[in-house]
């Protein structure tokens, strides 16, 4: 049978680095198998609904270059793929449900409920819910007589539909990363499968378009864990437990000390992006920070979340998404939480920078220069690509170690004028610009050359000219080595700068 697996997220907010992992992980499970990845939308919680929460789970997907073959927007013959266009499917499922005697009609009123937990609710059970203990002190279709129960249906009385969840059973749940998971059923509550509203719960809608879509294993994050003996459950009263999926539940991911879940609101709190893209609140407007925005390449994402949970046991560390459909395995997803740490996720991305190839840096690194009117020929943009990238994690950061390429010092650093331009660094200079004016080709190995005769000739020490070469080419202590400075600006703007800083400060 081939592998068929799926992505359901709900479109309820933006999507949380954890979901764009566990669309991976599908992913790379059904390319690497063979299969089909699938892209179903929840959105059966009209409550919870966020008005354009779809189109950014497709777009974060596609940016990871994470692609589906049946999903909303792609169709397929499985579909519709959103549950919304999927309703009256659900009804059917739940009145057999019921006449099966596995589900029932529920009457109770919001603060009925309120009142049962209340009531109920004792030292040793702190927390009553609607289940064999309580349900039949409830008004619900085993506990009303059937005419009751039809006068009140008939009435329009609102009412929902409950599993009746058996006492005090094992129920049993096969995890491929966790083992074998036993469950009491006594733990369980009778859980809402069809709304007030005529919406079917999660539950009830993620089984049976499981089902119904041919879904082989659901691979999700653990958070999904409770909710799997209820599931079992439900495909062994549906008479679908001959097809019931292979459950993997993914490990949680966490905050950067370890203590508790990565959450939505950690991001911005702690410094580093939470979600794949940015993100504008509908309502609030408030503008929350993604990855791609920040400077994170796709690949480099891609990357960071393979390794969130899994690792494949040997010391490579970077995968392309290609490698990674090859030597990924949910046998090596690690049960533990897995700690987030953004220290790693910047070198994952400077490890990119590196790889790729200089044209491509040196096109993105443009926008950035464009933006502030530089428009230097392509040789030196890459030149100065090559020379600085090693010292940053990101593109926009090639402006912090490069501007003084493109524009001549205006001001000195003054502390380190003091301690490095001296009576005699005039002089010095100026003897040095005549050198490198008489200079065949302007390449660093004549420049060299040329400090060291200067050297030879005056005296002089390194530490005694470099400095203040430095200082008059970038106007400040720091920047990659003085001779790559000078071979990229060129000879006349080298010299040209030498004797503007020596106008200026003599
Ligand atoms: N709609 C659920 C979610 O938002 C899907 C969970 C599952 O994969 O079963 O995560």
């Amino acid at each position: 049978m081939s592998v068929r697996v799926r992505f359901a997220p709900s479109p309820t907010g933006p999507l949380h680095m954890g979901g764009v992992r566990t669309a991976l992980y599908n992913y790379l499970f059904a390319r690497q198998h063979k299969g089909s990845f699938l892209l179903r939308i929840e959105d059966t919680d009209r409550k919870r609904y966020v008005e354009g929460a779809e189109q950014y789970i497709i777009d974060s997907l596609k940016w990871c270059g994470i692609t589906w073959d049946e999903g909303p927007d792609t169709g397929g013959e499985k579909g519709p793929y959103r549950q919304s266009e999927r309703l009256e499917i659900y009804r059917d499922y739940a009145n057999m449900l019921i006449e099966k005697g596995y589900a029932y009609f529920a009457f109770d009123t919001p603060e009925e409920l309120e009142e049962m937990r209340t009531r109920l609710k004792t030292e040793k059970n702190p927390n009553p819910q609607y289940d064999c203990v309580t349900r039949m002190k409830m008004k619900n279709s085993l506990s009303l007589s059937p005419e009751e129960v039809s006068s009140r249906i008939e009435s329009g009385e609102d009412y929902v539909i409950r599993i009746r969840i058996p006492e005090a059973e094992e129920v049993v749940v096969e995890d491929i990363i966790r083992g074998r998971v036993v469950v009491n059923s006594n733990i369980i509550d009778d859980k809402v499968l069809f709304k007030s509203d005529g919406m079917p719960t999660y539950h009830l809608a993620n089984v049976v378009d499981d089902h119904l879509m041919g879904i082989t294993h659901v691979i999700r994050g653990e958070e999904w864990l409770p909710s799997a003996p209820l599931h079992v459950l439900l495909y062994r009263y549906l008479g679908l437990t001959g097809s019931m999926p292979r459950f993997a539940h993914l490990p949680l991911l966490l905050k950067p000390d370890g203590q508790g879940k990565l959450s939505k609101r950690d991001g911005d709190r702690l410094g580093f992006p939470v979600f794949p893209l940015e993100w504008k609140d509908p309502v609030s407007g408030e503008l929350i920070s993604g990855y791609r925005e920040s400077g994170y390449f796709p690949e480099a994402f891609v990357n960071i979340l393979a390794f969130l949970g899994w690792n494949p046991g040997t010391q490579q560390e970077i995968f392309s998404l290609k490698e990674l459909v090859q030597t990924f395995s949910l046998e090596r997803v690690g049960k533990s939480g897995a700690r987030f740490d953004p220290e790693k996720a910047r070198w994952f991305n400077h490890r990119y920078l590196m790889e790729k190839p200089l044209g491509e840096i040196r096109d993105m690194f443009r926008v950035i220069l464009d933006t502030k009117g530089y428009r230097p020929p392509d040789d030196m943009l890459e030149k100065i690509c090559a020379l600085v990238r090693d010292r940053v994690n990101f593109v926009h950061e090639l402006w912090e170690q490069s501007y003084f390429f493109f524009k001549a010092p205006e001001t000195f650093d003054e502390k380190f004028a003091k301690k490095k331009w001296k009576e005699d660094t005039p002089g010095l200079m100026l003897k040095l610009t005549r050198k490198l004016q008489a200079l065949n080709s302007f390449d660093t190995g004549n420049i060299e050359m040329a400090i060291s005769e200067l050297m030879q000739e005056t005296g002089a020490g390194a530490g005694k000219i470099m400095p203040a070469l430095r200082l008059s080419l970038v106007g400040a202590a720091h920047g990659p080595d003085v001779k790559e400075i000078m071979n990229i600006l060129g000879r006349d703007e080298t010299v040209e700068r030498i004797k503007r800083a020596t106008d200026i400060m003599s």
